[in-house]
């Protein structure tokens, strides 16, 4: 799964729930992936995408220009399955 920064969930508790889910059940031996994608903006100064290294900082981590426009970061999604017998 691709799991964004700032999509309101934590990979630990994706986790937990996981675990949970998969007892007795048919997906026990499963395993679950956790991508975390960094959170990426726009900086119209530098005419760029950067990626921030702090959420609590909307800044231009290279010229350090307060940005407003997020490119990713709600991602909350499978993307892919694997399926062994
Ligand atoms: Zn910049």
């Amino acid at each position: 799964m691709k799991l964004g920064l700032l999509s309101g969930v934590s990979k630990e508790a994706l986790e937990s729930c996981f675990e949970m889910a998969r007892f007795e059940s048919p997906l026990v031996g499963s395993r679950l992936v956790i991508q975390e994608i960094p959170v990426t903006v726009h900086c119209t100064n530098c005419a760029a995408v950067r990626q921030i290294d702090f959420i609590q900082l909307f800044c231009c981590p290279v010229c350090g220009v307060p940005v407003s426009e997020i490119v990713s970061d709600k991602e909350l999604e499978v993307v892919a399955l694997e399926i062994l017998e």
